[in-house]
């Protein structure tokens, strides 16, 4: 399908809120937010824990307005029957995904979208953006106000059109890096596991990712979030000295799985820059199909 993704940015807005709740190969879960408005993205761990590091953060759960997940995959929805259940929360997610996962949500709570969808949540946008990765129908999100555009992009099989595209427009991009290419090729891992892994419809090494961002990202990006690193492939000490020689003038940050990043606030970081967009059809070659 043909797509326009538009990132306007008409005035600068100064209260968007965004953390990693949890991120990772083991599970992620992600929170972005103006004044009025918040949604997560995923919730790859159980609802206690994203309760008790939503608390460590002062965010209440009630004030969620809608969940988004990028696929089916356990570390992407873990914990989203109980928390979309007991909170009475919307779950936008294609069809693949929703058939995928395998879970039988209260139909009430269940909205199906188009990978590439744009849904209006309140005051808040969030558009979908296809992505390669062995799921069924997966995509990456980035929430906009209007002014200020954060990305979250992980679970990447490669750095397509649509993710250069999300690089060149954010002001705020959780990107993954999965994992050192040395640490995955002399690990433990079966060779079957490593292929799939490294093999376009997996995941992001540290070097893609750094390769991408470098070339792709603009004056408008002012923070960095390395996200869903491998517990057995990568290390926080490996991803801090890859990428911090090439981000001197943006703030650099890296979410662990261990507990929940801070809770950032765009009005830290410097005003952002006002750009225009390219217009790009963000469309996905015909072995993007989602697979039965
Ligand atoms: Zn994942
Ligand atoms: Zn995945």
């Amino acid at each position: 399908m043909d797509w326009r993704l538009k990132f306007l940015s008409a005035y600068r807005s100064v209260n968007m809120k965004y953390c990693a709740i949890a991120s990772g190969s083991n599970g992620n879960c992600y929170y972005i937010a103006n004044a009025a408005d918040a949604v997560l993205i995923d919730v790859g761990i159980n609802t206690k824990h994203v309760e008790l590091r939503m608390a460590n953060l002062g965010i209440s759960p009630a004030s969620v307005k809608a969940i988004f997940i990028t696929h089916e995959h356990t570390d992407h929805i873990r914990g989203l029957a109980v928390f979309c259940k007991r909170y009475q929360i919307p779950v936008y997610i294609t069809a693949g995904s929703y058939k995928g996962s395998r879970l039988h949500l209260p139909e009430h709570l269940v909205h199906i979208i188009l990978p590439n969808a744009t849904v209006r949540i309140g005051t808040l946008t969030v558009y979908g953006i296809p992505k390669y990765h062995d799921a069924k129908e997966p995509c990456s999100f980035v929430v906009s106000d209007g002014a200020t555009n954060i990305g979250v992009l992980t679970d990447l099989g490669r750095p397509c059109d649509n993710v250069k595209h999300v690089i060149r427009h954010t002001d705020v991009l959780l990107l993954e890096a999965n994992y050192d290419e040395d640490m995955l090729e002399s690990g433990r891992y079966s060779f079957f596991l490593k292929n799939r892994i490294r093999s376009g419809w997996g995941h992001l090494s540290n070097r893609i990712a750094l390769e991408t961002f470098v070339e792709h990202r603009t004056s408008r990006l002012r923070h960095l979030v390395l996200s869903h690193l491998s517990g057995e492939n990568n290390s926080v000490e490996c991803v801090r000295l890859t990428f911090a020689p090439y981000c001197t003038d943006i703030k650099l940050s890296i979410a662990t799985r261990y507990q929940e990043t801070e809770l950032f606030d765009v009005s830290d970081l410097f005003a952002p820059s006002v750009v225009g967009f390219d217009e790009l059809s963000l469309t996905l070659s015909k072995d993007r199909q989602w697979k039965e």
